[in-house]
């Protein structure tokens, strides 16, 4: 079969999508006809009912196959003119009136004689009962309907798209996609009870009935937790031809424990005697260190770095900001420099060479770390910290560099990924986990409200009090510059308006990811100083950023962030014994019934946020994006323990019989996997 693939079709050689579509559909990530075929649906709506027309009930929503007598367009003048389209309909059981507003064209489209499939609701008002604007659909001899009727799949969507709209784009795509050719061998998804790929992906949008849905679903959500376990048992197997140097701790540690302004929490202590154990072995840690924001993982990776230098290696630290490169750089130059370790920066604005004498033992950087081909002495450790991108590729980069001699680095990879303990054993069964599941003690909930825009004023006065105490604020944007999109508020006019209209006597500054690393680098000194009180920024302070006299997080714009993101901002204040507060601003009225933002102001608990957040999201985004969701993978394991199961037998039956190198397939999406994911 000569087929061109989807991922090379564009979505505008469908039926129906023009430029202003296409467009829209763009910004959902939808480009080709594979997008479409992996956008998934965030529910299915049961319209299999029909209704006779006599049994009709008032105010609950129906779907009635009818024939349109009469159709006719008018004015409504009392109404400003707004244009309605009156119908009346029947079937064999009664007749029905039926209005539309503002849909003139629907006098033109519908005509009598038609027969219909009409979804909606039977209002009952003075000039008599009618079906209000209800969703359409012609119904055609020899085509089955595909808007009612059956099962109806409703795909998340933004303005300007309609869900009969993408019906058909999808139901279009499917019939030119489908059949796409398996990635799995036959035996893996006959031994694992799975659906075919094909299979799973027309019914996933279109099944004839919500168990079929269901399959069709743990069919693809299995994929993800068998990528998952390949990638773990691959990295054990291979982590088990090379040794490690054995990094024995010493007192040095302990020394390091004794001086910090706090005691570890006894989660903390687990995690870093865990960590200790695998460094003192020749066998190559690879271990997760889950910890929720604020948990206080930074110190324990310093703890180990002591480990590591001691004995005579280096150890270096990857985040992903330069923003947080910095202020790890500084906060390890406080615990390291009294013990006599050196802490050096490297990101791809530093130009730092070192070698020989100036050799460093710890080194913080960005990715720049990999790319500027920074070369190692002897690399021991290598510690991870945030959702960075560090796939295998880059980590092959780094131990090549690591100037170690037939060995690899110890590697400890870091995650704020809400996860609880037995789960990561289920999902990551063949890695190390340690999870720090208790926040330090005399931490007090972050107090989360969602303000609607008339007490906007009264906010600003709360944050004043709490300036004119000594403590800090931080305000954050969705953008950097103003925007057509009206509404949206941006860092620089916020500075602008508060430093002149707001604030005009406290100390208002503002940081965004398009400044100079020298402002940036200033900006997170002056409020570690307490120079500022108010700090406007974007999202470049989500991960990471620890300023323990920051107290308030206002959050412009919440609606436009995912819960994982808002619970990573909210993380941000909180950090000390003092109360903090996140106030979460929107400026549409809509979405203050906005059921992500009611779930912050309910919980703190990372966790119970990833949940809903899975909930919310109900069956979207197989590949849930880390911009708007928590780990996906995590999540479909805690919903489908059995899949777990099944997903770790598939790894296990594909890499004993080496199916990788005889089905390309399958190479492929490995490979693709390997290169996307770092496993959080
Ligand atoms: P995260 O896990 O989010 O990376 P950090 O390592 O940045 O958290 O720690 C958050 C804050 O808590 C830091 O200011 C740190 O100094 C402090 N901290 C860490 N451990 C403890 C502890 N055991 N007791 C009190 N404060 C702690
Ligand atoms: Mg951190």
């Amino acid at each position: 079969m000569d087929r061109i693939p989807c991922a090379q079709l564009s979505v505008d050689v469908l039926h129906g999508v023009g430029p202003k579509l296409k467009e829209r559909l763009s910004v959902l990530g939808i480009t080709t006809l594979h997008d479409v075929l992996w956008y998934a649906p965030r529910v299915q709506k049961d319209r299999t009912t029909i209704t006779d027309i006599v049994a009709v009930p008032t105010d609950a929503p129906v779907t009635v196959r009818a024939t349109i007598d009469k159709i006719a367009a008018r004015h409504a003048w009392k109404r400003r003119g707004m244009a309605i389209v009156d119908a009346l309909v029947s079937d064999d059981t009664a007749s029905l009136a039926v209005v539309w507003f503002n849909q003139p064209y629907l006098a033109e489209t519908l005509h009598v004689g038609d027969s219909v499939l009409l979804t909606g609701v039977v209002k009952a008002t003075k000039y008599g009962r009618s079906l209000q604007s209800p969703e359409y659909e012609k119904i055609r001899r020899g085509s089955p309907p595909v808007h009612a009727g059956r099962i109806v799949p409703e795909y998340p969507l933004t303005a300007g798209i309609t869900q009969k709209q993408m019906r058909y784009i999808v139901k279009q795509t499917l019939e030119r996609c489908l059949p796409v050719d398996d990635w799995l061998p036959d035996e893996v998804t006959h031994g694992a009870e799975c659906l075919g790929l094909s299979d799973a992906l027309q019914h996933v949008h279109f099944p004839d009935s919500l168990e079929q849905f269901e399959r069709s679903r743990e069919r693809l959500y299995f994929d993800e937790l068998l990528m998952v376990q390949l990638y773990s048992q691959l990295l054990r197997k291979e982590h088990e031809r090379q040794p490690a140097p054995q990094l024995v701790a010493t007192s040095r540690v302990q020394i390091l424990i004794e001086q910090l302004p706090f005691a570890l929490t006894g989660a903390q202590q687990r995690s870093l005697n865990e960590i200790l154990g695998d460094l003192a072995t020749e066998q190559p840690m690879h271990r997760l260190l889950v910890g929720d924001v604020g948990s206080g993982k930074t110190v324990v990776a310093a703890a180990a770095m002591v480990a590591a230098v001691h004995a005579g290696y280096q150890a270096a630290l990857l985040v992903p900001t330069e923003i947080l490169a910095m202020q790890h750089a500084e906060t390890l130059r406080q615990y390291l420099t009294p013990m006599g370790i050196s802490v050096a920066l490297q990101t791809s604005n530093t130009q730092q060479q070192w070698g020989g004498a100036s050799r460093p033992d710890v080194i913080v950087g960005t990715h720049a770390l990999i790319q500027e081909h920074v070369r190692f002495e002897r690399l021991g450790l290598v510690v991870i910290d945030e959702q960075h991108r560090f796939g295998v590729e880059q980590r092959k980069t780094l131990r090549e560099r690591s100037g170690l001699k037939g060995q690899l680095p110890h590697l400890l990879s870091m995650s704020a990924t809400p996860i609880p303990r037995t789960l990561a054993l289920t999902l990551y069964g063949d890695l190390s986990i340690s999870v720090i599941d208790e926040l330090p003690t005399g931490r007090r909930p972050v107090k989360t409200y969602l303000v609607p825009p008339h007490k906007r004023e009264g906010a600003y006065g709360f944050i004043r009090t709490h300036v004119q105490k000594g403590e800090q604020c931080f305000v954050l944007c969705p953008l950097i510059e103003p925007s057509d999109t009206l509404g949206v508020r941006s860092v620089t006019a916020e500075y602008e308006r508060l430093t002149k209209e707001i604030f005009p006597d406290l100390r208002v500054a503002m940081l965004h990811g398009k400044m100079k690393s020298e402002e940036k680098r200033d900006l997170m000194e002056r409020m570690r100083r307490q120079d500022i009180d108010v700090l406007v920024a974007t999202s470049v302070i989500e991960v990471g950023v620890d300023i323990p006299q920051a107290t308030i997080m206002m959050i412009e714009g919440a609606e436009r962030f995912g819960l994982a993101q808002l619970h990573q901002f909210r993380g941000r204040v909180g950090r000390s014994t003092m109360q903090s507060f996140c106030l979460l601003f929107t400026d549409q009225d809509s979405a203050l019934g906005n059921k992500r933002l009611k779930a912050m102001t309910t919980t703190n608990d990372g966790f119970k946020l990833a949940e809903l957040d899975l909930q919310l999201r109900g069956a979207g985004e197989f590949y849930g994006t880390a911009q708007t969701g928590f780990s996906s993978v995590a999540l479909i394991a805690y919903q489908y323990p059995h899949l777990v199961e099944r997903a770790r037998s598939a790894a296990q039956q594909i890499i004993s019989q080496d199916m990788i190198s005889t089905h390309p397939l399958l190479a492929e999406r490995v490979n693709a996997f390997l290169q996307r994911v770092h496993l959080e």
